[in-house]
């Protein structure tokens, strides 16, 4: 092996483990946001709670439940797009030489040709559901 092929190798690897802490920092922030949502939401349905409760001594204020439903509506779209955007992150793996997002299961790059999967482990899981379906299909 020539130096240059351990060079290429070592860069690829590093660009591999910088891809993945890119694609863990987006995953956390975005969890991050969907507890944020989460929250905002709680709060919404305890204000709900409390204008309704008001109906029990009072005329309950319409348009006050009405916009709370609205906003309650809004920050639950919020949530759905953020985990459409989560699930979405988990499943491409950006290619350590060109950056281009390729599906979780290529090997290869489907712009570039480089090689996705290298180091071993890194996608236990899925491996561990491919064999999985061997076995079923070969029973
Ligand atoms: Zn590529």
């Amino acid at each position: 092996m020539n130096m240059d092929d351990v060079f290429e190798k070592a860069r690829v690897a590093m660009n591999a483990a910088a891809q993945k802490t890119e694609e863990v920092v987006a995953v956390s922030k975005l969890k991050l946001e969907a507890v944020k949502v989460n929250n905002e939401i709680k709060g919404m349905y305890e204000k709900l709670g409390r204008e309704v409760y008001r109906a029990k001594d009072q005329k309950p204020h319409e348009d006050v439940v009405h916009s709370l439903c609205e906003e309650i509506d809004e920050l639950r779209a919020k949530l759905e797009a953020l985990d459409r955007e989560m699930a979405e992150l988990k499943k491409v793996v950006s290619c350590p030489s060109c950056g281009q997002k390729n599906p979780k299961e290529n090997y290869y790059c489907m712009k570039c040709g480089a090689q996705l999967k290298e180091t071993t482990g890194f996608d236990a899981e899925v491996a561990g559901e491919e064999a999985q379906q061997e076995t079923a299909e070969n029973d």
